[in-house]
């Protein structure tokens, strides 16, 4: 009766263990992996990926750029670049000394006729105005 029970505890501790998790389970274990990892999750895979996330990101990022702030901001660099600064022009409306760029119908295109000089009370009001119009007010007014 000792021998048999002795023997079954170690039929069980090591036999299954011993047998369950042997060399050539561990192997193909080891072989399945591998050969996941190697063929679907390597090269092709992450290039996908990775041509996927950068598409992504660059539209995104574009979109929020050429959307917001950042838009104005550097159309009034290109603005300055093409035509200089707006303090050596006249204010279109009252002819006092212009002080800022204003875009026409505040789309901040790329064209130079649509860009014209404005004095600060002027450049507000213009603004104010469109903004009542077409659009919720932003803060152009801390801008200036
Ligand atoms: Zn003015």
């Amino acid at each position: 009766m000792p021998k048999g029970i002795y023997k079954r505890k170690k039929g069980i501790k090591y036999g299954m263990t011993g047998k369950f998790h042997s060399d050539t389970t561990k192997r193909k274990m080891k072989k399945s992996h591998k050969g996941m990892l190697g063929k679907k999750l390597s090269k092709k895979h992450k290039e996908k990926i990775s041509e996927k996330h950068k598409g992504m990101h660059t539209e995104e990022k574009n979109c929020n750029w050429k959307g917001d702030k950042a838009s104005k901001g550097a159309m009034h660099f290109w603005i300055i670049g093409q035509k200089g600064k707006a303090s050596e022009y006249k204010c279109k409306y009252c002819l006092k000394q212009a002080r800022d760029w204003a875009n026409v119908d505040h789309t901040y295109k790329r064209i130079l006729e649509d860009y014209i000089p404005l004095c600060r009370s002027c450049h507000s009001k213009y603004d104010i105005k469109y903004n009542n119009i077409n659009h919720t007010p932003y803060t152009i007014k801390n801008k200036i």
